[in-house]
């Protein structure tokens, strides 16, 4: 049991919201040498609640006389680059590791939570645009940190508010009278009072407060509805209720932007891929490797244990990160070396089957969580022994570059393509359908026919045979393991070999009765 003083003596005692280890190890690539991207730095932030709060926070400090800032752009700007950068360090953070199993279910959450967040700015900013609100940063500012109240209960007593998430996911109802009956305050009440706390300005309080109370009231259009939307948005993208949801949403859609259904759908589905491919590029970009992580969580926890300043913070970690800098420098550059080389193949540049297999089950897992549908193919090269028997090995490996490249060039930047073993290629597509997956691989398929690669007289071309799924949670129940998916795209492979080679299996225009390639 926890009690409403306990959680404001927690707001009060300087307690923080976290943010998720991928994020911390993307911060440490920001070396304050001078050579930073203070662009790549604003993407960060102005993607994570935790961070975002801790930098407004500190812009608008009460030492400050000027004017409270309220985008995440504005707090960058007036904190400076270099102390906006050694106070993000000072962030704290949900380790990935996965130790056991309660550690496991608490990543998950906040990873739940975060990208729920990133959904709600996204959605935010989309639906103030087209009601022609003029500062969209600070929109999707404010969107970012509507759910702090969340973040906080979470981090601050998980083990006593995961029970009440846990029972809201499962019996269903309004989380905030959930809480309201079980703790007596709520968590856009606990929102509110961080948002006092932290100087995050009136107008952020007074939107963490409404987002999420259950009525809506339109007459208040230019005061922030476009917050409740964003947050029915995330609702119906984010929980399991979806029909309930979606209806409230669409009405409510409806009522303050004139959507027609389909319309607003449609932006859904854009809202979607959109916070998903900032989930997505900051969750599996690279930073340096748990030591240094470990070693900042040793610093952050020495900081925290005293009270300090947001200044005076910096500078202690100034001298502790000038001590620690020098050995993870080295230790980051071994392991940078390390990761590319555990990452990719060596002959094509191109991802290896290990990386291939990290991103196929974190795809596989959201897939069943959100409900999407995941494309795979695979592709061999027709009669590569032949090629090789006849124009040499070297000739050989010539071509199994030329493919990658061929093959990289015409993806997304989203789908990933790896080699999975000898002239085998396969390629991953996050939320596409069968469509979709089929005319990528038609579209590849062709390109690879169209290289020519030079002989000392002439010129000579190969053939793949590609064999693709795309796997739907709801239709494909018996599948289980995220290898279930290849297997059945390599299964449609040998398909295409059978079907006579340089094709694409299954062959949709020819189930529809046209001539397919
Ligand atoms: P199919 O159309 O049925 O796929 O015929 P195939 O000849 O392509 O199939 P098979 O699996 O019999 O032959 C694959 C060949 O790929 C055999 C192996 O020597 C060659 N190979 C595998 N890795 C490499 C490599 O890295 N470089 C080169 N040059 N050849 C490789
Ligand atoms: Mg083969
Ligand atoms: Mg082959």
């Amino acid at each position: 049991m926890i009690s409403v003083s306990d959680i404001l003596t927690a707001i009060e005692s300087g307690a923080d919201i976290p943010t998720l280890a991928p994020v911390v190890r993307r911060l440490l690539m920001f070396k304050g040498d001078g050579k930073d991207d203070p662009k790549l730095f604003l993407d960060l932030v102005r993607n994570d609640p935790g961070l975002t709060v801790k930098m407004i926070r500190a812009a608008n400090s009460p030492n400050e006389d000027t004017e409270a800032v309220d985008s995440i752009e504005a707090a960058i700007e007036r904190l400076g680059f270099q102390n906006a950068r050694n106070l993000a360090l000072t962030v704290s953070f949900i380790d990935d590791d996965r130790r056991d199993s309660a550690d496991v279910a608490e990543h998950q959450r906040m990873q739940w939570l975060w990208e729920r967040s990133i959904s709600t700015a996204t959605a935010a900013e989309n639906f103030a645009s087209k009601l022609h609100i003029e500062n969209l940063p600070k929109v999707r500012t404010t969107g970012l940190m509507l759910d702090i109240g969340i973040f906080f209960l979470l981090y601050n007593f998980p083990q006593y508010y995961n029970t009440i998430l846990d029972r809201w996911q499962s019996e269903g109802g309004d989380l905030i009278e959930i809480e309201n009956a079980e703790i007596g305050v709520d968590h856009a009440v606990v929102g509110q009072q961080l948002a006092k706390e932290w100087n995050l300005g009136i107008e952020v309080e007074e939107a963490i407060f409404k987002h999420s109370r259950k009525k809506l009231n339109l007459s208040e259009r230019s005061n922030g509805s476009y917050y409740s939307l964003a947050n029915l948005a995330s609702a119906v993208l984010f929980e399991d209720r979806h029909i309930t949801g979606l209806e409230r949403a669409v009405r409510y859609a409806h009522d303050l932007l004139g959507f027609e259904r389909a319309n607003f759908i449609d932006e859904l589905q854009r809202i979607t891929i959109i916070a998903d491919q900032v989930s997505i590029k900051i969750s599996l970009s690279t930073g340096p490797a748990l030591p240094y992580v470990d070693l900042l969580k040793g610093i952050n926890s020495e900081l925290g244990r005293a009270t300090l300043t947001s200044e005076q913070m910096i500078r202690a970690l100034e001298v502790s990160m000038r001590k620690a800098e020098l050995l993870a420098q080295k230790l980051e550059e071994a392991n940078h070396k390390l990761r590319d080389a555990a990452n990719h193949d060596p002959l094509t540049r191109i991802h290896n089957r290990r990386f291939f297999e990290e991103f196929l089950n974190w795809n596989f897992n959201r897939a069943q969580r959100y409900n999407t549908t995941l494309g795979c193919m695979m592709l061999d090269i027709d009669h590569f022994k032949t090629i090789n028997d006849t124009y040499g090995h070297l000739t050989g490996d010539r071509v199994l570059q030329g493919v990658a490249e061929v093959l990289k060039e015409n993806l997304r930047n989203t789908d990933i393509v790896a080699r999975y073993g000898g002239e085998e290629f396969v390629v991953l597509l996050p939320e596409t359908k069968t469509d979709a997956v089929y005319t990528t691989a038609v579209k590849l398929n062709r390109a690879v026919r169209q290289v020519q690669f030079p002989l000392p007289e002439g010129s000579f071309s190969v053939t793949i045979s590609i064999g693709f799924v795309s796997y739907s949670p709801t239709h494909m129940t018996n599948v289980n393991a995220p290898m279930d998916v290849v297997h059945m795209a390599d299964v449609n492979m040998y398909s295409a070999k059978e079907a006579g080679r340089d094709r694409v299996w299954p062959d949709l225009q020819a189930a529809n009765g046209n001539n397919p390639q």
